[in-house]
């Protein structure tokens, strides 16, 4: 074998060993989740914990937890408070965070200068710490709500017109970008998905324009009429809490080699509209009935796409959803309990 040959072999197998080591250290390094307490937060937080350990998943958020929070260490953290982030690096030896803190899609058009400050000056707070504390990844995510008017509505690309019209848009365009900026500049490992909307019925959801397909839920089950605040032929692209929580630690499990989007990654798990959802929970719950008064959440649905193109997740890193809304539907309706 020739000098160089042996000289790449020897590169490569340092390589795979440091990789090796690097997804070892991954499983023992601490995890702190800033905004454990909303809808995703609740279910990633259990789902970490049930993979690391109680004690390795330090949960943490502005409001007081729920008492499924507390099977692990809950600390009070303000998303924005850069001086109590580092602290609690410090004291729990934090390698990784994931970071969910933020004014929602609805919310946000309510006060757009308190959700802009509150989703940038958050997310750069964490970048910032990263970079300083070397920490070893970093999830953040996203949305569909990055897309807007101009963007192609049919399983929208990967990389396209993007122009969002709504406050909480375009705080997430802009933070994709200082993502990229992160990872490229100081090489911070930061991982990202642009969210479809998430439906789950573990904790209810915080002000997103999807909001209706989770309280739909509710409503049939207490035994009540539902009134939908978006148009009967709304398409929206949809996910099962199940699929996103998988496919989020799926992103962050996965070597960094493989990570060819540091923006931010389109997913896709299903579409449907207010009537395929009714029509889905209907055959579950014959005696159940809707009716429709749209409100200002509808010009933000028409904004967005209908689907998703998701290849450059499946190509990169095997994402693959599992739940359709037929499965979703008989899921929650089997396992929702109302308080
Ligand atoms: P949520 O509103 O249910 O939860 C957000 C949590 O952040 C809440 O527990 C809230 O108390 C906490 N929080 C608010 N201000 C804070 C602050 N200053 N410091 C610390 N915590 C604070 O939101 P979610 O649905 O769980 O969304 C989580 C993330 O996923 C967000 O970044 C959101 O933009 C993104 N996302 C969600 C959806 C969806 O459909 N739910 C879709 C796309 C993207």
């Amino acid at each position: 074998m020739c000098l160089s040959k042996a000289l790449l072999l020897v590169l490569n197998i340092t390589n795979f060993a440091d990789r090796t080591l690097t997804l070892q250290n991954l499983r023992m390094s601490t995890i702190l989740i800033i905004g454990a307490c909303g809808q995703l937060g609740t279910e990633l937080t259990e789902s970490l914990r049930a993979r690391h350990g109680n004690d390795k998943v330090i949960a943490t958020d502005v409001s007081a937890p729920k008492e499924s929070l507390l099977s692990g260490p809950f600390e009070h953290l303000d998303a924005m408070d850069g001086k109590r982030l580092a602290e609690l690096i410090v004291k729990y030896r934090v390698g990784q965070i994931y970071h969910l803190a933020a004014v929602l899609s609805a919310k946000g058009e309510a006060d757009p200068m308190f959700a802009w400050n509150l989703n940038m000056t958050s997310l750069l707070t964490v970048l910032e710490i990263a970079k300083e504390r070397r920490l070893e990844r970093v999830y953040w995510p996203s949305s569909i709500a990055v897309f807007g008017p101009n963007s192609p509505i049919n399983h929208t690309p990967q990389n396209t017109i993007m122009n969002p019209n709504t406050v909480y848009g375009i705080s997430k365009l802009a933070g994709e970008r200082w993502c990229e900026y992160y990872f490229l500049k100081y090489g911070v490992d930061v991982r990202s998905i642009r969210y479809p909307g998430l439906i789950g019925y573990k904790a209810k959801p915080g002000g997103g324009t999807t909001d209706y397909a989770v309280d739909i839920y509710y409503k049939a089950k207490e035994g009540k009429d539902f009134n939908c605040f978006l148009r009967e032929d709304t398409l929206l692209p949809m996910m099962y809490m199940t699929d996103a929580v998988d496919g989020t630690i799926q992103l962050m499990e996965e070597q960094s080699s493989k990570i060819k989007i540091r923006s931010s990654y389109n997913l896709h798990a299903m579409s449907f509209a207010p009537k395929d959802i009714y029509e889905a929970i209907k055959s579950e719950v014959p005696g159940f009935s809707i009716s429709y008064e749209p409100d200002f959440r509808q010009k933000i649905a028409d904004s967005w796409p209908n689907s998703i193109d998701d290849s450059h997740a499946r190509a990169d890193w095997g994402w693959e959803p599992k739940y359709d809304l037929k499965r979703m539907t008989t899921e929650i309706l089997a396992n929702l309990i109302l308080d």
